[in-house]
């Protein structure tokens, strides 16, 4: 039967393919994909945790003591039985054949499938004989955990030689930043996850990779079985599962309309952004590692316009990545945008990215205590003033091999920016005194607490430019966590308190001569393009692959008609639809 679930829509697009379920209580089991050539070997992995269990059990029953009772006997019976049952084993082998699935990740989704077979029943003596079939598998997974390192789901990312017929989408309860990022380039065409915000970094990490992704669906992982078909439809906010023929027919049209609309877009790539009075627009990426700085520039970007060097610092077992290793990744990135700016943001760790990979349940115990308004990004930094110069160093090396600016997170209070300063300065000393090269580096700060949109004009008393972060902006002006799912119908883009900051901020930016950018989703937004050329933006950064549709708006602008019509926008009560009436471009 088909039925539907919703959530919110994080990432455009429609996605169609198998669903792999990973519940959250099973985290701690191993996932990934095994190559074609180790499938049999992934069976005789099974196999060889089956008889090894099975001489277990056959032991405890042999060595049970005569006064032992004799349901215990039986019990171990029952046990070894359901460990030879085909329902099991045999299921499970296909899994790892016709999936991929190593041996641990197709246990776990068999016992999935047959736990629920066991909820089903009428009777209760068979119903109860779930907790028997769960002891077997947990056995055979505490057996297999023993010979093989890979754990958590991060370990799907290896799927890259997965040579599965269908495409796959993944469910999950909760995917942490640090497990999404492992994602990239893998074989998911969609996520589906129970929690989450619109721009919890999450969603932000699925939107970089341009994947349709429904988050904060709730049920879904409940309710979603392991190999169900479905459909994400990554704009409204939709997971059909297992669809009617009609409906698959009706999406797979959507699907092919999308990738018609893509390649239209795509000719724009080299067109410069100017508007039709002539005004230039800068169309910058955001970036989470260097390896994504090749598709900002086959995107059509002018540079990076957000480095997010926090997630250099995640997955690493709390060992930090080194000066060298760190100039390495900055060096790389720079290279790669072939001589166009690269804007490095400092670590931005806490909150929702926190440095090791932890399970859902481990990151909400571990950060209880509003970890919005904890010890994140600058705040974390200025704590470590050794890392922290150590960043800086490998920032400034970065700089002597082509254009590099240092961003700033999460600045509020003037004792930070002097700090900072200072912490820049002892770094290029230490780089004078070790003899070593770095160029001229120009400092911004982003713009992302109410507190440092309301003092903008003593903070560009010390910057060189600043970068209006939404993201967290709306989060602080409205007091909406933006990783939660229960208020994220209250974080609102629109909101007249936010967009008076973010008007405030970019004017006195231009008043004193400063650059100015917004590189929160905002500006990949096309819903807000008109109003942010309106305020007098000029710089967007976004995922490298909404840049041709906010360049398609671009190109479709009048500056000087919008900038008329900026106040009434500003006044509206409701101002998204003002911004529709007064600012949309004139249909040709
Ligand atoms: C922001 O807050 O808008 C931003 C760009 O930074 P992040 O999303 O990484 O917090
Ligand atoms: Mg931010």
């Amino acid at each position: 039967m088909s039925i539907q679930v919703f959530g919110l829509p994080v990432s455009r697009g429609v996605a169609i393919g198998r669903a792999v379920l990973v519940a959250s209580s099973r985290v701690d089991v191993a996932h990934y994909f095994v190559a074609a050539e180790r499938v049999d070997h992934e069976i005789d992995r099974l196999r060889q945790a089956r008889d090894a269990v099975a001489a277990e059990l056959t032991t405890l029953q042999r060595d049970l003591p005569a006064e032992a009772p004799a349901e215990l006997s039986a019990l171990l019976d029952v046990h070894l039985m359901l460990l030879h049952d085909e329902a099991l084993t045999g299921a499970t082998k296909t899994w790892i054949r016709e999936r991929h699935y190593n041996a641990e990740w197709a246990l776990s989704a068999q016992l999935e499938v047959m736990a629920r077979q066991f909820d089903e029943m009428e009777d209760d003596y068979l119903r109860e004989r779930k907790a028997d079939i769960e002891q077997v598998v947990e056995r055979l997974l505490r057996l297999l955990a023993t010979d093989d390192p890979a754990a958590g789901i991060a370990g799907m990312a290896g799927a890259r030689d997965f040579a599965g017929e269908d495409p796959l989408v993944l469910v999950a309860n909760d995917v942490a930043p640090a497990d999404m990022i492992q994602f990239k380039r893998s074989v998911f065409t969609g996520f589906v996850t129970d929690v989450g915000g619109r721009n919890s970094h999450t969603a932000i990490v699925a939107r970089s990779m341009d994947i349709p992704a429904v988050v904060g669906a709730r049920e879904a992982s409940r309710l979603i079985r392991q190999d169900d078909w479905l459909v994400i439809d990554g704009d409204a906010g939709v997971v059909i599962v297992n669809p009617s023929r009609i409906v698959l027919e009706e999406y797979r049209f959507r699907q092919r309309q999308s990738e018609l609309e893509r390649a239209r877009l795509d000719r724009l790539r080299h067109t410069p952004a100017v508007t039709l009075d002539g005004e230039a627009v800068e169309l910058l990426a955001n970036i989470e590692l260097p390896g994504d700085a090749p598709a900002a520039v086959a995107a059509g970007a002018v540079g990076v316009g957000l480095f997010r060097s926090e997630f250099l610092f995640m997955n690493r077992d709390g060992e930090l990545p080194d000066e060298e290793e760190q100039f390495e990744a900055y060096r790389a990135a720079v290279l790669a945008m072939q001589g166009l700016p690269v804007t490095i943001r400092t670590v931005d760790v806490g909150a929702d990215k926190p440095l090791d990979r932890m399970s859902p349940q481990e990151l909400r115990h571990e950060h209880a205590l509003n970890p919005a308004l904890g010890l994140r990004a600058i705040r974390w930094s200025l704590s470590e003033p050794g890392m922290f110069r150590q960043q800086l160093r490998a920032i400034l090396r970065a700089s002597a091999f082509g254009k590099v600016r240092i961003l700033l997170p999460m600045v509020a209070h003037l004792s930070e920016i002097r700090q900072t300063l200072d912490a820049l300065a002892r770094a290029r000393q230490q780089l004078d005194d070790a003899g070593r090269a770095y160029g001229r580096v120009e400092v911004g700060a982003m713009i992302e607490i109410p507190a440092a949109a309301l003092m903008i004009d003593r903070f560009l008393e010390h910057f060189d430019f600043v970068s209006l972060g939404t993201n967290d902006l709306i989060q602080y002006t409205l007091a909406i966590d933006r990783a939660d799912e229960s208020v994220s119908h209250l974080y609102d883009p629109w909101h007249p308190a936010v967009l008076q900051l973010v008007a405030h901020t970019i004017a006195r930016a231009r008043a004193h001569g400063r650059g100015v950018s917004v590189c929160g989703e905002m500006a990949g937004d096309p819903a807000f393009t008109e109003l942010l050329l309106a305020l007098g933006l000029r710089s967007f950064s976004m995922h490298p692959a909404r840049i041709a549709s906010i360049k398609q708006r671009v190109l479709r602008a009048d500056t000087r008609r919008l900038a008329d019509h900026a106040a009434a926008v500003l006044a509206a009560d409701d101002a998204a639809l003002a911004a529709r009436r007064l600012l949309s471009a004139p249909t040709h």
